[in-house]
């Protein structure tokens, strides 16, 4: 097999030893003659993989005990919906800081069903790209939506709004990159395909106050439901909680949250540092809200744009190109790049510029 490095935005690459352990579980898991993907969900031995897998989560981010955490399907945008139809009554109303696409997202999913406002937003015709820095709830919002990472515009936030109401944040690129206080947030989520497993499968960490009885939320999305059945009142995406706990154990293995976190912003120093210094390229970001798993940048002439991924591709180094909306390049550096993975990125990047300034 040859070696790549897949700075795929998402779904995005797993841990190669986590690859190969659950290819070697594969057909016989645990001695069992099955796959973990055969065997009931309400059996002994899943229940274990489940309830491992939701301790180590609750060890790697010191989720305090009046959080519950929960599993299920339907990735990031099924809790677009699921967010405002938990935590809001028809007419209650809740605030949306926007600060890429997204939190627009999130926002226009919010507005076909409650009252959503906007918080405050990013003006992208400045540049640079900064955070806003008033950001104006309405007294009755029962909380503020806002995604710390914005995994298409390459803009994070790396501390949480002040305000007075629940904080409910999209962590789905940014989720165990760094070390954040869980008892500051109402409601944390994230699809699992950038830093935790496959594509489908969300993490939802909620305050247990948020719980509401007075809400009508379909069955398999309802928070209250779901933690009262341990995340099985359907038949969980069994597999995908599987390849999850892998990667918790992994990154326990590593260090945990905050040795993941020094090296993360080490890869994320080396490939800015270098677009800074390269003149063929630009990254428009502010320093101060620069991400360190979604590093975007543009050449400053895009008639190299075919040549530069050509290039890359022929290397190894996989899907730099930009999103399609923003245009340019991007490389995502979860937690499973390794060093080495933006290292090559690098010196690429030194290489093309010396051939192409
Ligand atoms: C990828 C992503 C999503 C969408 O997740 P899906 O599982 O495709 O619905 C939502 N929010 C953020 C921040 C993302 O990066």
């Amino acid at each position: 097999m040859k070696t790549v490095f897949n700075f795929c935005a998402g779904p995005a690459m797993l841990p190669p030893a986590v690859m190969q352990r659950a290819q070697q579980e594969f057909v016989d898991w645990q001695d069992s003659g099955v796959s973990v993907m055969e065997v009931s969900h309400r059996d002994k031995p899943f229940m274990a993989v489940a309830a491992k897998a939701e301790a180590d989560l609750r060890e790697l981010m010191a989720i305090p005990d009046n959080y519950k955490v929960l599993f299920l399907a339907g990735g990031g945008r099924g809790q677009f919906t699921a967010v405002p139809l938990n935590l809001l009554k028809e007419g209650e109303k809740a605030d949306y800081l926007i600060t890429g696409q997204w939190s627009q997202s999130a926002f226009d999913e919010a507005k076909r069903f409650r009252d959503v406002a906007i918080a405050g937003e990013i003006d992208f015709s400045q540049k640079p790209i900064k955070l806003p820095t008033d950001i104006k709830v309405r007294p009755d919002a029962k909380y503020l939506h806002f995604c710390p990472n914005e995994t298409v515009d390459g803009v994070e936030m790396f501390a949480e709004p002040e305000v007075d109401v629940p904080l409910v944040a999209d962590m789905s690129s940014c989720i165990l990159s760094r070390q954040i206080d869980v008892s500051k947030y109402g409601v944390i989520y994230a699809g699992a395909q950038k830093n935790i497993g496959p594509s489908g499968l969300a993490v939802v960490i909620v305050r247990d106050d948020l719980l509401r009885d007075d809400v009508t939320v379909p069955a398999i999305w309802d928070y209250r439901l779901q933690s009262s059945k341990d995340s099985m009142f359907n038949t969980p995406p069994t597999y995908s909680w599987y390849l999850a706990g892998l990667v918790f154990e992994w990154l326990k293995d590593f260090g945990g949250v905050a040795a993941m976190e020094k090296r993360n912003a080490a890869k994320a120093e080396l490939l800015y540092s270098a677009i800074d210094r390269l003149d063929l390229y630009q990254n428009q970001v502010d320093p101060s809200c620069r991400s360190r798993m979604n590093v975007v940048w543009q050449l400053k002439d895009d008639s190299l744009n075919a040549d530069f991924l050509a290039e890359a591709n022929a290397l190894g180094l996989l899907a730099l190109k930009g999103h399609r909306s923003v245009g340019g390049m991007r490389a995502s550096m979860y937690n499973a790049m390794p060093l080495e993975g933006t290292q090559a990125l690098v010196a690429f990047l030194d290489d093309f510029a010396k051939r192409h300034g």
